[in-house]
């Protein structure tokens, strides 16, 4: 066993924001098929009504309940009393990269705002076009990653299953315009998914659901930070997701200053139940980096990483940090990710250099949200700065590293 200091956690710069009651309905687009099956039938309608509903509800089509033309109008009214037809009240659109990026902030009932991201990929030689989109698990987050423009937000709730699924929704509309569809979804905006793990997988099992959004399992990609007990129940369901871990550092004095989950669920034991999944399923897990100059990108970052990863099933993406408003911390040079990269290719393992989307839109997790949060207080910031400054460099010396080595 590893002596850790628990430390205490960075703290949080904003305030929670002012929110107001909740509407009891749940939204439509929670319901499993059968669920919807259920409720009609104790409605008195016949089965084929759940095909008309979710041939509205998951074409996009269906803006309210009055759009619902195909069933009569007791129905419609006593669904509208039930469900809400969408979860999301309000959502502005920003667009970056000549269009090729855009994020929706999404406000929710009660006033709490989340993030999701539209990436564009024109289609390259053989490869056909791509929109992969990135969603939002929860209001904030409580692992307090301190890159992250989420952690800094700290935690505010877990969304609902339709808050999940109803960006997925937003996105298919907005795509349809332009005769196009969201071929890939990765949830890998606010919020950690594996601690709100059942409302994620329910969402994950819509959206993969030929009856319900329709998209391949395949194409869905669940991140985590390493949260043991979701991946365990995850490699029990077997599905096909695509499972992302956010390493960050492979030496561990280093990620819990980065992950601070690492004291709860240290990364080797992290790593091993990823590989259990990889096994159980035949799937690559992705280990995502965010590349941090001079903190968790040097050569000796590279040869742990290499070691910890070395002939496992995984593929690493490595991601040049994007510039968060309060950290002391910028971007390692393509110089210094090129190396990383080389170090990892060198033990075989398949790794790719990822491009920042949307910088200048605050497309990072949790940056429009935190930008609109408004000023923290100047003396929290830089509180928050100095307590990482000194935090990093014990890190880096317990890593038995120099600092900007
Ligand atoms: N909580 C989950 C999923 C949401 S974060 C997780 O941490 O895996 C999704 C990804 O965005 C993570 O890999 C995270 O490390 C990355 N990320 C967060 N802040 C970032 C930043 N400032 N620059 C680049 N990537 C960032
Ligand atoms: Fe939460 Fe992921 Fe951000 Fe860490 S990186 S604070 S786990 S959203």
């Amino acid at each position: 066993m590893r002596a850790r200091d628990p430390g205490s956690q960075i703290p949080v710069l904003f305030a929670a924001p002012r929110v107001g009651l909740r509407d009891p309905r749940p939204g439509l687009a929670g319901l499993t098929p059968e669920a919807m099956l259920t409720w009609l039938s104790e409605h008195g309608q016949p089965a084929y009504r759940a095909r008309q509903v979710a041939d509205h509800v998951w074409s996009g089509r269906a803006a309210s309940f009055d759009d619902l033309r195909t069933l009569p109008a007791a129905v419609r009214a006593d669904l509208s009393a039930a469900f809400r037809m969408d979860t999301l009240v309000d959502t502005l659109v920003r667009q970056a990269d000549g269009g090729l990026t855009e994020k929706a902030l999404h406000h929710l009932d009660d006033g709490r705002t989340i993030e999701s991201v539209l990436m564009r990929y024109p289609a390259r030689g053989p490869r056909r076009e791509r929109a992969t989109l990135c969603i939002s698990s929860q209001a904030g987050c409580a692992v307090g990653c301190p890159f992250c423009a989420t952690g800094e937000l700290g935690f505010w709730r877990d969304l609902e299953t339709a808050e999940i699924v109803d960006q997925a929704r937003f996105w298919r509309r907005h795509l349809a315009r332009e005769g196009r569809r969201v071929t890939n979804i990765v949830f890998m905006g606010m919020g950690e998914p594996m601690l709100n793990t059942d409302r994620v997988l329910a969402a994950a099992s819509l959206l993969s659901d030929a009856r319900a959004f329709g998209l391949g399992a395949r194409h869905i990609t669940i991140s985590t930070s390493g949260v043991i007990p979701g991946i365990e129940v995850l490699t029990g369901l077997r599905p096909q997701y695509t499972l992302a871990v956010s390493l960050h550092a492979a030496r561990p004095a280093l990620r819990d200053l980065l992950v601070p989950l690492n004291r709860r669920y240290p990364f080797e034991r992290v790593v091993d139940a990823a590989t259990d999944y990889a096994d159980v399923t035949g799937r690559r897990i992705t280990y995502e980096i965010v590349m941090i100059a001079g903190i968790n990108d040097t050569p000796a970052d590279a040869a742990a990483t290499a070691e910890l990863l070395r002939g496992r099933l995984a593929h690493v993406n490595l991601i040049p940090m994007n510039p968060v408003a309060h950290t002391p911390w910028q971007p390692s040079s393509p110089e210094r990710i090129e190396a990383f990269a080389t170090t990892l290719r060198n033990v075989g393992l398949h790794t790719t250099v990822r491009r920042n989307r949307g910088m200048d839109i605050g497309a990072a997790c949790g940056q429009l949200a935190a930008e609109l949060a408004g000023s923290p207080a100047p003396d929290a910031v830089a509180r928050r700065r100095s307590l990482l400054v000194d935090r990093s460099a014990a890190a880096l010396r317990a890593a038995g590293d120099g600092v900007g080595a």
